[in-house]
């Protein structure tokens, strides 16, 4: 697996239009506090170790405000995971330990980060709804899950771009 694919704007683009889609679901349904519209108010975002070709696309995090109680609702996203200051497909792929997997094209992420993220996989990320959602469809294993290689190892798709999107998509809550 190989990642020019963070240097080409339609790949980033895509990330994109799946959070547009990911937001519209959540303000179809209202405001889940008051039930009244939802509005808008996208906060600007400068992640870091975005490619230049992709950092229009990657420059808002969406979310919404409630036009009534003024309560903000910040949907789910492919391209920003919990509040991390990297785009999630540099969490996920310079927190692997896989060997072959190649890493070309990442940015360069220091030692004490890596650190951090690896830590957050092994402790705290098991325990969230999304990892308890996950260990129950995984192949069942003798040996603790090391996140996020046992992901990596088991999405398998045709192509890369669609392997890294499912990737992304299984790190969204279940709803
Ligand atoms: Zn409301």
């Amino acid at each position: 697996m190989c990642h020019a694919l963070l240097q080409t704007p339609s790949f980033c683009a895509l990330l994109r239009r799946i959070d547009e889609d990911l937001a519209r679901a959540v303000r179809d349904r209202g405001c889940c506090h008051c039930g009244e519209p939802l509005h808008s108010t996208d906060y600007p975002r400068k992640p870091r170790g975005c490619p230049a070709a992709a950092r229009v696309e990657c420059d808002t995090r969406l979310s919404l405000c409630c036009a009534d109680c003024r309560r903000r609702t910040t949907p789910e996203s492919v391209r920003f995971v919990d509040r991390r200051v990297y785009l999630s497909i540099i969490v996920v792929l310079r927190s692997s330990r896989t060997h072959g997997v190649c890493l070309d094209g990442l940015p360069q992420v220091g030692w004490a980060t890596l650190k951090r993220w690896r830590q957050w996989w092994s402790e705290a990320f098991p325990s969230t709804p999304v990892g308890r959602w996950l260990r129950g469809r995984l192949q069942p294993s003798p040996e603790p899950f090391v996140y996020p290689d046992c992901l990596l190892q088991a999405v398998q798709h045709h192509t890369q771009d669609e392997r890294l999107i499912a990737i992304l998509r299984l790190l969204l809550n279940p709803i």
